[in-house]
């Protein structure tokens, strides 16, 4: 088993497009599709979260970049 991906998003974003790398690096993928793209959404207030792509791989959404807002 590999390793999850991960996504980072900035402190804005609540949603996320991205590609996967372990459908990328795999040889049969490019017969599946030229790419293999992950889309979804995360809540404005969530710093983590969690997806897999069309074939199962998992993948880890985080944000970052965002400040402690209201606390101070
Ligand atoms: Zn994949």
């Amino acid at each position: 088993m590999s390793p999850a991906q991960h996504v980072w998003l900035g402190p804005e974003a609540t949603t996320y497009e991205a590609e996967c790398e372990a459908c990328r690096y795999t040889r049969e993928a490019a017969a599946y599709a030229r790419r293999v793209p992950v889309a979804g959404t995360l809540r404005a207030d969530a710093d983590v979260g969690f997806t897999t792509c069309l074939r199962g791989h998992r993948i880890v959404v985080r944000r970052i970049g965002r400040t402690l807002a209201g606390v101070r």
